[in-house]
């Protein structure tokens, strides 16, 4: 029941080496069975790669994947699971932020039969005003629109072999690992932690990343967005039924200006009968999108269900 380590870094020349000798030895100090240990450089433009090749031979469990460029901490994440081929992986952060002290409660949930063990943060005293408001709006947005409530999760996390397969095999292409992992619906526990200090250099999620990420999420669990278009057109129809109205009145009670109300009732016509005609393509638009995730429509339990043969049907 050996388990793999996924550890995505992206410019961490400075704490990496430090970082890696933390993780090391908390998990040989605590015994655990970590047996392949994945780092993804996501196209790291630093000298991360070139200090890692020095260090990896100095530990047979470690191996590196490299990517040609920056493609994100997402794809950095799913690269390292496709390449773990263990009972079991954990996902964690380079910087220490995610306590690899933690890695051992974890294992200790998963042996009791949790497929996802979920490290979620109960304070984090470390980032900015506004990085801390902006990611609780976020998240309220994202509770509202999906109904799903991520509130202090991260992306430390353990996954069973079947969560892993199940997540390698979603089709989509622009993942949201916290809310996909959440979406496929195994037995989770959670485990709580104060974020520390991040070791090494500052954050790698400038603010347009982080939004570029919120959008994908939001747009990738919800077609709420089309909902607003829809919403939009039919608040337009309504006023415009009101100022035609009124129009309508003035010119009947004479105070109308000349020319003005034909011109004011054909504005509001036509506005409406295109305001109306984008929301009923994006009806169809949402039909479509919903299609094109091409998600399962159902994920099986493999460890609760019983076949007498190999296999089941589908994930
Ligand atoms: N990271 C990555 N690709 C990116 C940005 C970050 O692989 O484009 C890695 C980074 O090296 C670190 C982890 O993702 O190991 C978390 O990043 P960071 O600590 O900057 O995020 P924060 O803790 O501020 O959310
Ligand atoms: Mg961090």
């Amino acid at each position: 029941m050996s388990i793999g380590l996924v550890i995505p870094i992206y410019n961490e020349e400075k704490g990496i080496i430090n970082n890696l000798k933390k993780i090391l030895e908390t998990i040989n100090k605590d015994e655990i069975d970590i047996t392949q240990i994945i780092i993804v450089d996501d196209g790291s433009t630093d000298d991360s790669v070139m200090i890692l090749k020095d260090f990896l031979p100095l530990d047979s469990r470690l191996e590196l994947v490299s990517f040609t460029r920056n493609f994100g901490k997402e794809a950095a994440i799913y690269a390292g699971l496709l390449n773990c081929n263990r009972q079991a992986a954990i996902v964690m952060d380079s910087d220490l932020q995610h306590p690899p002290s933690l890695i051992r409660l974890m294992v200790e949930a998963w042996r009791e039969g949790f497929d996802v063990v979920e490290a979620c943060k109960s304070k984090d005293s470390h980032i900015s005003f506004l990085r801390r408001w902006m990611t609780r709006l976020f998240y309220s947005i994202f509770a509202y629109v999906s109904e799903m409530n991520l509130e202090g999760q991260t992306d430390f996390k353990l996954l069973d072999r079947q969560v892993i397969d199940a997540y390698c095999n979603l089709p989509e292409r622009k993942r949201f690992f916290r809310g996909l992992i959440s979406w496929l619906g195994f037995s989770t526990k959670q485990v709580w932690f104060e974020v520390p200090l991040r070791q090494g250099d500052s954050s790698k999620w400038s603010l347009v990343k982080l939004a570029r990420l919120a959008m994908v999420a939001i747009t990738s669990f919800s077609s709420s967005m089309l909902h607003l278009v829809s919403f939009a057109a039919a608040t337009c129809f309504i006023i415009s039924f009101i100022f035609a109205s009124i129009s309508l009145y003035q010119k009947i009670c004479g105070i109308a200006v000349s020319g003005f109300t034909t011109i004011n009732i054909l504005v509001l016509f036509i506005g409406s009968i295109i305001m109306f005609s984008i929301g009923q393509v994006s009806l169809y638009l949402e039909h479509l999108f919903d299609e094109n995730k091409n998600r399962p429509i159902y994920i099986i339990n493999k460890k609760k269900s019983y076949k007498n043969k190999e296999g089941f049907d589908g994930y």
